[in-house]
């Protein structure tokens, strides 16, 4: 286990600088989710841990020391890759055991290790397998084993789970983390999944154009996102935005409707409320003529517009909701479920 520290790092490619001053102090044993979209830096930023690419400017240690200039093999960290990376000719045992081979680990030890992290993932029975044998995820599991037997200090995941299916990708995100809350190993792993991100992650690093917007917990950043791009990129569906202007602790919309806020601040804001938190109510400020009710089975989403103007918005419903396209809804959002931000910078407003 070991701490990590991501010191203003900085990364270019010839005149582009694609990561600004990456800031971020990751402890024992914690698993950290880099998510964004793509191109937003996640790979990049994860690679310069790894040792796979430099570093422009700034630090990035390992415990107390900085690795910026140590090979990938002398970092003491495992990778786990998308696409596997294994080898095709080598059984699954073989597979596991060639990074271990090539340190000049003893026989005997090697053996050790490669069952023992055969049977955490339950993959004792392909050891003679050759990787073609076996499924998806069965393929992951092996990826992963090849990581676990080194033993290392650092776990990176790079995607790992993004060529499986929608259900196999839930099964292994709950090993995933099951495994390395079991293993205590400090982890960081890139994903463009938010649900991947929320649910994985002690903490989140939110990437958007090489900058980090947020870093927090799954619910703060939920709850209290920093930025526009933050809350509209956790969620689903995504926070509903509303541009509105804000006076003596009120909101007014484009329709001249009005909702008080407790914010004191003064001017033109973005208004955000995520669809969950619009309530059906007949008293409600809130007025949205229905384009297009999704019924979900658990929830019904209500698409559709705010009444007078172009915008739109989604409230998401509990249960079958028999509401049709053209229909007038009125809804209310608890004051403490309004996230006011600034109209020009999209920084959140407390
Ligand atoms: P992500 O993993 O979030 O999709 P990447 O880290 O792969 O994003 O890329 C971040 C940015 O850096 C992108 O704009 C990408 O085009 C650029 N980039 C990545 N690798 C190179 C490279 N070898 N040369 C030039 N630009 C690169």
């Amino acid at each position: 286990m070991a701490k990590i520290k991501l010191d203003s790092l900085t990364k270019s490619y010839g005149a582009t600088e694609v990561l600004h001053h990456i800031q971020g102090d990751i402890d024992h044993g914690e698993f950290i989710v880099i998510v964004g979209p793509s191109g937003c830096g996640k790979s990049t930023l994860l690679r310069m841990v790894a040792g796979l690419e430099t570093v422009t400017t700034g630090e990035v240690s390992i415990g107390d020391k900085v690795i910026n200039d140590l090979e990938p093999a002398d970092r003491d960290i495992a990778m786990v890759f998308q696409n596997y990376a294994l080898y095709p000719h080598m059984t699954v045992e073989q597979n596991m055991a060639y990074g271990l081979k090539i340190r000049k680990l003893p026989k005997d030890e090697i053996k050790r290790r490669v069952e023992e992290a055969a049977d955490i993932l339950e993959i004792r029975d392909y050891l003679k397998r050759k990787p073609r044998q076996l499924s998806g995820g069965q393929r992951q599991r092996v990826a992963m084993g090849r990581a676990i037997v080194r033993d290392p200090q650092v776990f990176l995941f790079d995607e790992p789970l993004s060529n499986l299916d929608a259900k196999l990708r839930v099964q292994m995100r709950l090993e995933i983390r099951k495994l390395q809350r079991r293993l205590g190993v400090t982890s960081i792993y890139v994903t463009h999944d938010q649900v991947e991100a929320m649910t994985l992650g002690d903490r989140l690093m939110v990437l958007n154009g090489g900058y980090v917007e947020q870093f927090g917990t799954p619910i703060e950043v939920y709850e209290k996102p920093a930025s526009v791009f933050v809350a509209g990129f956790i969620g689903s569906p995504s926070m509903n935005f509303i541009s509105a202007d804000a006076q003596n602790g009120l909101l007014t919309l484009p329709n001249g409707t009005t909702l008080r806020t407790s914010s004191k601040t003064v001017g033109p804001v973005t208004l955000g409320i995520r669809p969950e938190h619009l309530l059906p109510d007949e008293a409600g400020a809130i007025e949205v003529e229905v384009d297009l009710p999704e019924q979900l089975g658990a929830t019904t989403l209500v698409h559709g517009r705010i009444v007078g103007t172009d915008l739109p918005i989604t409230a998401s419903l509990n249960g079958i909701n028999a509401a049709s396209s053209g229909d007038v809804l009125k809804f209310n959002a608890p004051v403490e479920q309004m996230h006011i931000f600034d109209a020009q910078s999209g920084k959140r407003i407390d």
